[in-house]
């Protein structure tokens, strides 16, 4: 470890896991993201005699993890598709003469008879499965490729078999095991704390002007944008690159090549952000992202974890924002609906309640995080979350609650929160004169506020259920029993609310 890769010391499970290799023992390790899962695998792979194969799901990750052995002085190289048949060939002469210690391969090579034929020629010392959540249908990328590589163990009877995920949840653990049927494993769970990370949850309001804040606190990193369209990549990466931030947009409707471009530039540090879609990230190995903004709401809880994941993968502090409001969930939703198959749906609408529960509760971030993994943490308080640092306070906000949902009520449930928030506030627009809504006895009680403020107090109504949006041409607020009860005095309401300026200096950590 310390002549070839140049570490002084194992990270968690490492020798472990490398011990039950050497002693040609099958392995299943969950290592979260910066875990340390190559060397689990490359230091057997330089100690044992013959060649260790690796599957792996990504022609980009294969490429990056061979450059990064071989500069160990590892004798690595990789078969895919991407090569060409002269490539492939003189890798495949030198694998049968014996000389390569590490073969990153694509599952797909399992389905060539020719290959297979191959493999019975050749010294192999081990096999490994990368990212082998890619064989679950529960994870978020399953590969149907991947479902090859549960004949591997019987192709290998008398070699260790490993497989790797940063994946966490249980299920797609359980899944992994009965369709890989290792003999025995040695099962390895790491904690999936990620300590340098903060976690920021902010109310959604100019996402725009909430992106530029962070990236001028940040500036000169590494970071990433996660938005949900295409279309809002392409707009904010033209936003940012018209006020002269140095960012490009990824998603799956650019060309491979320019998509291609991008990446590179981005990995090289030529820019210094990428927006991008879901379609970005896995099996980027660039160990200096700063930050990670969510500007939309995460599929799941399991891709926001993955998508934070990739910042601080050198263990250097990092910063991932949530930029969240009820409003976008009625967009999703809408989404969800459109699903013609009936598991996915509810699958997806499980995962949408997780996250936007996630988003809205005032319990410690990295707590619900990893109880969502089934992990318990340790401490009360983590002391790198908003919730913990105390950027946010429990406003008691009962006496404005009444005078929305008053308002709410005496123009007879017709009107959306625009409009409401405008008789409170006392606006003097057309429409409300056109209406007649200045002589209503709540018009101008909550001029004391803000509209922020009573923007995100009508967002809360709508996350805890006191209102409800009717759907139609004009989403009009309705109220719900609970509103009855607080109206009358009879519950309270508390929201949580951001203390701007210790949340900054948060920011820039
Ligand atoms: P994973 O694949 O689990 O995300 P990597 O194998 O890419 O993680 O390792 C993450 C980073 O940690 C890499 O930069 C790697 O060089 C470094 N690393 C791995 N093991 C150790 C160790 N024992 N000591 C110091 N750094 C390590
Ligand atoms: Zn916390």
């Amino acid at each position: 470890m310390r002549k070839v890769f140049g570490f002084r010391e194992f990270r968690p499970n490492q020798e472990k896991i490398v011990r039950a290799i050497l002693e040609k023992r099958d392995v299943f390790a969950v290592m979260p993201t910066g875990g340390g899962k190559s060397l689990c695998y490359q230091l057997p792979a330089v100690l044992l005699p013959g060649t260790c194969m690796v599957i792996s799901p990504l022609i980009a990750l294969m490429k990056d993890q061979v450059d990064g052995a071989r500069a160990n002085g590892i004798r690595a190289a990789f078969l895919n598709s991407s090569q060409l048949p002269e490539e492939r060939e003189s890798v495949m002469r030198e694998l049968l003469s014996n000389s390569l210690d590490l073969l990153y391969v694509a599952p797909e090579r399992f389905t060539f008879d020719h290959f297979r034929e191959l493999l019975g020629r050749v010294n192999i010392s081990m096999a490994v499965i990368d990212e082998a959540h890619c064989v679950s249908e529960w994870g978020h990328d399953f590969r149907p490729d991947y479902l090859s590589l549960s004949a591997l163990v019987s192709l290998f009877p008398d070699l260790p078999v490993s497989a790797f995920t940063a994946t966490a949840t249980h299920r797609v653990q359980q899944d992994i095991l009965d369709r890989i049927a290792l003999r025995n494993p040695l099962i390895v769970r790491a904690s999936f704390d990620r300590p340098n990370l903060f976690y920021d949850v902010r109310f959604k309001e100019k996402p725009d002007a909430q992106i530029v804040a962070i990236l001028k606190a940040n500036k000169g990193k590494a970071g990433i944008i996660y938005r949900t369209s295409r279309k809002s990549v392409n707009d904010t990466a033209a936003m940012l690159q018209a006020r002269g931030f140095r960012a490009l947009p990824y998603h799956a409707g650019l060309s491979d090549d320019e998509r291609k471009r991008n990446q590179e530039a981005f990995i090289r540090d030529e820019v210094e952000v990428i927006v991008a879609t879901i379609a970005f990230g896995m099996g980027i190995d660039k160990s200096n992202i700063r930050f990670v903004i969510h500007a939309d709401l995460p599929k799941s809880i399991e891709n926001y974890y993955q998508e934070t994941g990739r910042a601080g993968r050198d263990g250097e502090p990092a910063h991932c924002t949530l930029l969240f409001a009820q409003g976008d969930i009625p967009k999703v939703r809408f989404f969800i609906d459109s699903m013609l198959d009936e598991t996915e749906r509810a699958r997806a609408l499980d995962a949408l309640t997780r996250v936007t529960s996630f988003a809205s509760t005032s319990v410690c971030r990295r707590i619900t995080l990893l109880n969502y993994f089934g992990e318990t943490y340790p401490h009360e308080n983590c002391g790198s979350c908003d919730i913990c640092t105390g950027t946010r306070e429990v406003v008691d906000c009962t006496r404005e609650a009444q005078m929305l949902l008053s308002a709410i009520v005496r123009t007879e449930e017709r009107f959306g929160a625009t409009h409401i928030i405008d008789i409170v506030m006392g606006s003097a627009n057309q429409k409300i004169r056109d209406m007649g809504h200045d002589q209503l006895r709540t018009y101008g009680v909550g001029k004391g506020q803000t509209k922020k403020y009573w923007r995100q107090l009508a967002d809360e109504l709508l996350a805890q259920k006191v209102v409800a949006k009717a759907e139609g041409l004009y989403p009009t607020l309705y109220l719900l029993p609970k509103a009855v009860k607080i109206l009358k005095g009879e519950e309270q309401i508390e929201i949580v609310r951001v203390l701007e300026k210790k949340a900054a200096r948060a920011v820039k950590g």
